[in-house]
This record gives C-alpha cells, sequence and structure tokens, in this order.
C-alpha cells in the first residue's frame, strides 16, 4: 500500500478523465490565506470570477457558482425549474446521463429517457453508450407532445464515461422546429474549459459545470449558467428549493458575495484557471485537447482496440474510451497498470463496467506526460497477455512529432 503522500515513482499519473492533475499555478493560488467572505477584498475576487466564468460559458447572463460536485449543479437546475411531477425528456448517453435521470426520479420528476436502440453485435456494447444525442429522436417526440407536458430537455454535452460529445445546437434547432417550448437543459461538467461549449448562441436555458475536469481545479465547486428564460421559469417553479436557490445568490452576487460561505481558496483557483484559460485564449485551448484526443485515439486504433466512440466526428477531445477484447476484464487491467505503474485509468461505469477504460487527455498534460501514459498502458496490455496490432506510444511519438502545437508551449 502506497502512503498518500509518498508515491515512489514521483508524481502519480492521474489520467482519469476527472478529477485531473491540478497545474503548479492553482495549487500555488488555492494554499493563499482564507480571507473574510464579507470583507471588501473578497467582492474583488467574487466580482472577477463571476465575470470570467461568464467568458469561460460564452454567455452575457448569470453564472451561479456552487460550493458542491457536479452533482449539486444538477440538483440545482433541476429543483429551480421543476414542479412536482414534471415530465423532462433526457438522453441516454451513458452512465452520468443516466445518474441524472436517477436524481430527476429522486426528486418525484417524470423523466422519460430517449436512447438509440440496439447492440453492436461485435462489442456486445449497447449503441446507446457508443452514439451522441440525436436530436431527430428528440424532434420526433417532442411533436407528438401535442399538449407540450414536456418542460425540459435535457442532454449531456460532454458524456464523461463514454468519450462521446454531443452537439448541441442541432438539439435546440429540434425543439424550436417541434414548435415546443420545453428548456434546454446542458450538462457539459466535464467538458468546460477544454470543449467548446457556447451558451448564449446555442440558445442552452440552464448549463451545468464542474471545477474538476476541464478547468484543471481540484473538487468542489459547480456551476448553473442560466438564460432569462430559465430565470423566469425559476419563479414560478414549485419544486421546494432554499440552499440551491438562485434568487438569494443572484442578489448577493451583484455585489460580489453570496448568501452562505463561499469556497474562497477554491475561487482563488478559480481565478487563476480563468486567467490561464484565456493567456492562451479559448480556440487554442480547445485545439490542444483535439490535438491531445487526436494523438491518443491513434494511439488506441495502433494497438488494434475498438474506440467506445463509435461516431467520428462525436469523439470527445477530454477523454477516450477504449473497449478491452472480449473476456479481458478492464477493471484487472486497470489494477495491474495502477500497482505496476501508478498510473490510474478511468474505470468503466454501469452498463461498460468491466468492459473498458477511460484515458483522460486534460487538465496539467502536456504531449510527453501524454507518451508516458500511452506506455503505461501499453505495457499494462503486454502483461495482460492481450495481442496487440502495433505500437501505439510509438503513433503518438510520430503525431506529436510531426504535428507542432500551434501556441507557445509557456505564457510569455
Ligand atoms: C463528473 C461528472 C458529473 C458528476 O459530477 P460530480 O462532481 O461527480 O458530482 C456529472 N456529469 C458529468 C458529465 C461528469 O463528468
Amino acid at each position: 500500500m502506497i502512503a498518500l503522500d509518498q508515491h515512489p515513482s514521483g508524481r502519480h499519473f492521474l489520467q482519469i478523465p476527472g478529477p485531473s492533475p491540478v497545474p503548479d499555478r492553482i495549487l500555488h493560488a488555492i494554499g493563499r490565506p482564507t480571507i473574510d467572505h464579507r470583507g471588501p477584498e473578497f467582492a474583488v475576487l467574487g466580482k472577477r470570477v463571476l465575470s470570467g466564468i461568464q467568458r469561460v460559458f460564452q454567455t452575457r447572463h448569470p453564472v451561479v457558482i456552487y460550493p458542491a460536485s457536479g452533482t449539486g449543479a444538477w440538483e440545482a437546475a433541476l429543483v429551480n425549474l421543476m414542479s412536482p411531477g414534471d415530465a423532462v425528456l433526457m438522453f441516454e448517453t451513458g452512465h452520468f446521463a443516466s445518474l441524472w435521470h436517477r436524481i430527476a426520479v429522486r426528486l418525484g420528476l417524470q423523466p422519460e429517457f430517449l436512447s438509440v436502440p440496439g447492440t453492436d453485435a461485435s462489442t456486445g456494447l449497447p449503441w446507446s453508450w457508443r452514439r451522441a444525442a440525436q436530436p431527430e429522436l428528440i424532434e420526433a417526440r417532442l411533436r407528438e407532445d401535442r399538449a407540450h407536458a414536456i418542460r425540459a430537455v435535457c442532454v449531456v454535452h460532454s458524456e464523461t464515461s463514454t468519450g462521446v460529445i454531443s452537439d448541441i445546437a442541432p438539439v435546440r434547432r429540434a425543439i424550436d422546429a417541434a414548435g415546443h417550448p420545453a428548456l434546454l437543459l446542458v450538462d457539459t461538467i466535464s467538458g468546460l474549459g477544454c470543449a467548446d461549449y457556447r451558451h448564449d448562441e446555442w440558445g442552452v436555458d440552464v448549463a451545468m459545470g464542474g471545477s474538476q475536469k476541464g478547468l484543471m481545479l481540484p473538487p468542489g465547486i459547480s456551476f448553473n449558467a442560466l438564460s432569462p428564460k430559465a430565470i423566469e421559469a425559476s419563479k414560478s417553479a414549485k419544486l421546494p428549493k432554499a440552499y440551491w436557490a438562485w434568487d438569494e445568490i443572484l442578489e448577493m452576487n451583484k455585489g460580489g458575495y453570496w448568501s452562505s460561505t463561499p469556497n474562497t481558496n477554491l475561487l482563488y483557483g478559480l481565478a487563476e484557471s480563468i486567467d490561464m484559460i484565456f493567456e492562451q485564449g479559448l480556440e487554442t485551448v480547445f485545439a490542444r485537447h483535439q490535438r491531445w484526443g487526436e494523438a491518443v485515439r491513434g494511439a488506441v486504433r495502433a494497438w488494434g482496440l475498438p474506440i467506445q466512440c463509435a461516431d467520428a466526428a462525436a469523439c470527445s477531445p477530454l477523454l477516450t474510451g477504449v473497449i478491452t477484447p472480449v473476456g479481458v476484464d478492464a477493471d484487472a487491467l486497470r489494477k495491474l497498470i495502477h500497482e505496476r505503474f501508478d498510473l490510474s485509468l478511468g474505470a468503466g461505469l454501469g452498463k461498460v463496467k468491466g468492459r473498458m477504460f477511460r484515458i483522460g487527455h486534460l487538465g496539467d498534460s502536456n504531449d510527453l506526460t501524454l507518451v508516458a501514459a500511452l506506455a503505461g498502458v501499453e505495457m499494462g496490455l503486454k502483461l495482460a497477455g492481450i495481442a496487440l496490432a502495433g505500437s501505439g506510444v510509438q503513433l503518438a511519438m510520430d503525431f506529436f512529432a510531426s504535428h507542432p502545437q500551434r501556441a507557445p508551449l509557456k505564457a510569455a
């Protein structure tokens, strides 16, 4: 057993898709002394993070910041918008969509799950966990709902359990084409800060974000990005809400404060994360993750293993799901890699448990740490007796060498 503060191999390789490795700059920012959250200095920090996070969501409208993990942001969105027994249409893209569905059930809503039907014969896995949300299915279901009973459409943008990204703009168009008044709720908890997300342009009513994935922070902050329509809807929604209620928080936020104690030190980290993102620019940050995704997918193809995302246009820039051959327990493989190389990989969750593992390529990473991570996986695959078609590490090295990163490696 390794003591938590003593990794024999130097820094642990945290290659899961969240929490992601936290840059030293952010860790140092978080280590500053905690200040009075009602004092004058705090308002400067509060206003800075509130306006900075709007730029990350690409919105002019308010973003609520909660001292909670992503799950809290799911619950917050539903309790602020819904009334008991409301129908919501959710798209089954994987484990996180399923957990959100379960929260809706627990809150007394009536969620309906839309799924891509069928099973992929070659892997035995459900197609719905290998594909993106399908706007045509959403539009067809909304057209049937002539009484407009469905209050919201809920889609996971970055499905972290599979490595599939769903296109959000066509979902908005599908709702509008059906002439349906449903609100659009989008979970971009893992994508925020590394996969392009445009709140206003895409017409999303509430988006959920989290700190410990694309934003490169430790766990402990989550977000609800709002639209004017969502704020209006929250005024007549009847589910009980107290801690999560937007109204009191938004009122206090006007002065840079919160109605209860915010997590000051994580907000220092958030301010630093936002600075780091805008020193490079959003476009550059997105391109960096796309490039890493391409390299890792190339490596997986070189090994001859299937990628969980079956739709080339929907592959995630922040993680890659790898399906293990039938009969190979992916959890045993992860355990072996962890024990031998001190490298953590993401587990297969829910319906794909034991059938796949996930490689995160987000947070404090670079070409060399990714090549090292791929080397750990490749050695583990060989130790587990899996026959590989070729070397993924070699492919990734060739890819990085022949595709230089366009942006400078370090801030000036
Ligand atoms: C991580 C994650 C969540 C849940 O967030 P917690 O921080 O674990 O509560 C929800 N949705 C997606 C897509 C996620 O990646």
